[in-house]
């Protein structure tokens, strides 16, 4: 499957994966979009937005304590750790949606979280900021000022960090080999990273046991689960 571009992989000097919640499917974190994706009988595409939260925050913070309560206790896979290895000795860079951190607790040092942190609580009115792991005696929990406090993450609707953006961006536009896995490729801004790899000449590869939108733009589609497909491809750098 791989021989084609077996070259063009084993000569690539700088490494960029776009991951996304599939990635952690195997770590027995819920996707948005995969069949054991669902929370009660919210649709977390309608959660995750500032008028959700505003419209209700107890729900909002209900449905993110149970995310924060099955994160925490999470454990990074095989995939996580394949990524990590490879960084040990050619240049490698995570551009992730994610908002868990497993890519780090892997040992993964250049992750840019393009959608925030889910541990990291911020208020939403004064500047405080904390990464929290515990978990909060009464929902929503409240910020020293008064104010209510809220997951640091970018909901729908919102805008990326504007510093991590720009560095994602040119990240994207300068590696050799460009590797999407576990992600929908559906959410904006974030799917438009494999486009500005591929106007640079990168090649794309994509890790993903479903078909995506993107699929036809890649030069390699695996269709198997990040946790099974990423040791091999790793090692073929
Ligand atoms: P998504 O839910 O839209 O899509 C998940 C993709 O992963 C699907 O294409 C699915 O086929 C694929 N997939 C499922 N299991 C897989 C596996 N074992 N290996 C490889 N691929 C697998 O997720 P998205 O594209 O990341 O976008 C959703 C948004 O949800 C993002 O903004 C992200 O911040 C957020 N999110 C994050 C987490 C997390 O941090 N773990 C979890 C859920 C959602």
């Amino acid at each position: 499957m791989f021989e084609p571009l077996a070259g063009q992989i084993k000569d690539s000097q700088k490494i960029v994966f776009v991951t996304g919640a599939g990635i952690s499917q195997e770590s027995g974190i819920a996707t948005f979009r995969g069949k054991d994706g669902h929370w009660r009988k919210h649709d977390p595409m309608q959660l995750a937005t500032i008028d959700a939260f505003y419209e209700n925050p107890k729900l909002v913070w209900e449905w993110y304590e149970d995310r924060r309560k099955s994160i925490l206790a999470a454990q990074p896979n095989k995939g996580h750790f394949a990524i990590a290895d490879l960084a040990k000795h050619k240049q490698v860079i995570i551009l992730t949606q994610n908002i868990d951190g497993l890519h780090q607790r892997a040992g993964s040092k250049k992750v840019l979280e393009l959608h925030g942190s889910i541990i990291r609580i911020k208020c939403t009115v004064c500047s405080y900021q904390d990464d929290i792991t515990s978990s909060f005696d009464s929902l929503p929990p409240k910020c020293k000022c008064g104010n209510i406090l809220r997951p640091d993450v970018v909901w729908f609707g919102e805008a990326l960090p504007q510093n991590v953006w720009a560095e994602a961006i040119r990240h994207a536009q300068t590696c050799d080999v460009m590797i999407i896995v576990g992600t929908s490729l559906v959410v904006s801004p974030a799917n438009q990273l494999p486009l500005y790899a591929k106007q640079n000449g990168a090649v794309l590869i994509e890790v993903n046991p479903e078909k995506t939108i993107m699929s036809s733009e890649m030069d390699l589609s695996v269709r198997e689960t990040s946790a099974s497909a990423l040791p091999h491809l790793v090692s073929l750098f």
